[in-house]
């Protein structure tokens, strides 16, 4: 049976990248994604960034998602959007809280992503299929982890239609998280995000930051590397194959990668699991 996929990118700041997206989106392709999703930078930074790579997805004939955060956002503001991407023939979003920019401190009219997915649903009933994130190692704002998965399932609830996973190295992470889901109630499918490795330093970096894990055997070896970005690509290939492996035989509907403009590792990683 075929795999479904989806594909992460971010908006470029500059021509030279926007056109490096095009080929990586054109390799990528090979590999008939269910849809490429584009991310909002905090605070709206990236609004009219995101609107102009998921036209251009659109117009190559593929299912484009923008992702939307609401944090620091208006009513009116949330609403123009729906409106443009409506306009633009889109039906599909990635529907977040976000964070703060650094220095804004006004949270605005909607405080977490639940409230976002009842006014999308308010405003555009079933017009845009929507995907909430999910935290298999939780939030790291979270009070706790019932906190947590409550808000997940309130989220769900409020009327989205799927999830995407944070990162995580830890598959059990995963299959613990989709059984406590289902527990309270939650029937959508909950899709893992999955981050192929470029390199450690950044990552280790970034999975502090966002709460994921890195386990202690693949951080030791990583770091037993040192410079050695070849050895570093190899092992970080293996363990993420063997991860999306497990995933997809625990049951996992589908797999979400977090590309980063890059089509090789994704492209390598699919070919693997062929
Ligand atoms: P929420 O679901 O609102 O949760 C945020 C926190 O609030 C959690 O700790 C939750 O437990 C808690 N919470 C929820 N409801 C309540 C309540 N009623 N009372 C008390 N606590 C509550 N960030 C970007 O800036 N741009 C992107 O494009 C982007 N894309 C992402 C895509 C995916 C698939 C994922 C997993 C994350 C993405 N992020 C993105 C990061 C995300 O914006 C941050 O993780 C953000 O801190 C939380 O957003 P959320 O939608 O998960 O928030």
């Amino acid at each position: 049976m075929k795999t479904e996929i989806s594909i992460e990118f971010f908006p470029p700041q500059t021509p030279e990248g926007l056109e490096k997206l095009r080929t990586t989106r054109q390799k990528l392709a090979e590999l008939k994604p269910e849809f490429f999703s584009v991310t909002y930078g905090a605070g709206g930074s990236t609004r009219e960034r995101t609107f102009a790579v998921v036209k251009e997805i659109a117009a190559e004939g593929f299912d484009a998602a923008p992702h939307l955060s609401c944090i620091g956002s208006t009513r009116e503001s949330i609403r123009e959007i729906l409106a443009e991407y409506k306009e633009a023939g889109i039906r599909r979003i990635v529907a977040l809280r976000g964070d703060l920019p650094s220095g804004m401190a006004e949270t605005g009219e909607f405080r977490y992503a639940n409230e976002l997915v009842e006014f999308i649903r308010a405003e555009t009933g079933n017009h845009f299929s929507l995907e909430v994130a999910a935290y298999p190692e939780w939030h790291p704002q979270a009070r706790s982890p019932k906190d947590d998965l409550e808000a997940f399932a309130r989220k769900v609830k409020a009327g989205a239609n799927s999830a995407i996973t944070q990162y995580f190295y830890n598959a059990d992470a995963y299959f613990h998280f989709v059984d406590e889901a289902k527990a309270l109630g939650v029937d959508v499918p909950i899709i893992p995000g999955i981050m192929p490795i470029v390199g450690f330093t950044k990552l280790a970096r970034f999975s502090d930051a966002c709460g994921a894990d890195i386990p202690r055997w693949m951080r030791k070896k990583f770091e037993s590397f040192g410079d050695d970005s070849d050895s570093i690509k190899a092992f970080g290939l293996d363990v993420v194959t063997e991860l999306c492996e497990r995933l997809l035989q625990g049951g996992a509907p589908g797999l979400h990668f977090y590309c980063m403009n890059q089509a090789a590792l994704t492209t390598e990683i699919c070919r693997r699991l062929g």
